[in-house]
């Protein structure tokens, strides 16, 4: 016959409270190892097989939860080889866009970047893992909101982040020795390839709106000379905003 005494009940209980506590926590663990090994496959698979292998942009697509970026925790969903909707009419990218764009910039450690389209923050989130000094411009202000908690959320303190059209870049802060745009442009934006540096990239969608556009590569050479280069097919929500509006 077992006598349970009160002393022994309540080591029973305190017992039972340090299972639960140790389940739950190997419970967050096994979320975050799931989340990890969604990871890596998506880094193997979209990103390095085809053809993505800057160390740098690997490493930080390999770091960056995406599924904390997509809206309600995302899941799953936040690692398939597509787009996904973040609400607002707006769309968090295709992991291999990302990557691909990242790899296109040819960031150093501490260069400057201007991205165009905060949308998610999860491009700014990349760009934070590779360099210091990243700006960020939103045109929707729930979004503009919305990037600076995520941001701030997943401790990315450093990015500085703006409500604003990024048509006409963040003059304050320019030169930038980079430029993302992440929404489609029917052209070059005037006022981003001026804050360009010398030496500079700046990757833009260029095209009609809701159709396909090209990712066009800019670069400065040496006294402001700009060069174009068309790179591949991609489809983008449109960067409004703009001389149009005025
Ligand atoms: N880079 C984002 C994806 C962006 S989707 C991410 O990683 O999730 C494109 C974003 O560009 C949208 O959030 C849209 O509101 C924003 N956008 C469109 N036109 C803009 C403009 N002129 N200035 C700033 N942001 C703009």
């Amino acid at each position: 016959m077992i006598i349970v005494t009160l002393p022994s009940f309540r080591l029973l209980a305190a017992l039972c409270f340090l299972t639960m506590v140790i389940m739950a926590a190997a419970g967050v663990a096994n979320a975050a190892d799931a989340f990890a090994a969604l990871r890596e496959h998506m880094v193997r698979t979209q990103i390095e097989e085809r053809g993505v292998s800057d160390p740098a942009v690997l490493r930080a697509m390999r770091v960056v939860p995406r599924h904390e970026f997509v809206p309600n925790g995302g899941g799953a969903l936040a690692y398939g080889d597509h787009p996904v909707s973040i609400g607002y009419g707006q769309t968090i990218s295709q992991p291999y866009i990302v990557a691909y764009m990242t790899e296109q910039l040819d960031l150093k450690p501490g260069a400057r970047v201007l991205e165009i389209g905060s949308g998610s923050a999860y491009q700014a989130a990349v760009l934070a893992e590779i360099t210091t000094s990243v700006y960020t411009i939103e045109i929707i202000p729930e979004l503009a909101k919305h990037t600076d908690e995520t941001l701030s959320r997943l401790g990315y303190t450093s990015v500085k982040r703006r409500h604003g059209d990024g048509y006409y870049g963040w003059p304050e802060a320019a030169p930038f020795d980079a430029i993302i745009v992440t929404a489609a442009a029917s052209h070059l934006p005037p006022p981003l390839i001026e804050q360009l540096a010398v030496g500079g990239r700046m990757i833009v969608p260029v095209g009609g709106t809701w159709w396909t556009q090209n990712l066009v590569l800019v670069t400065k050479g040496s006294e402001g000379k700009i060069k174009t280069r068309t790179l591949i097919p991609v489809r983008f929500v449109p960067l409004t905003g703009g001389p149009r509006e005025r």
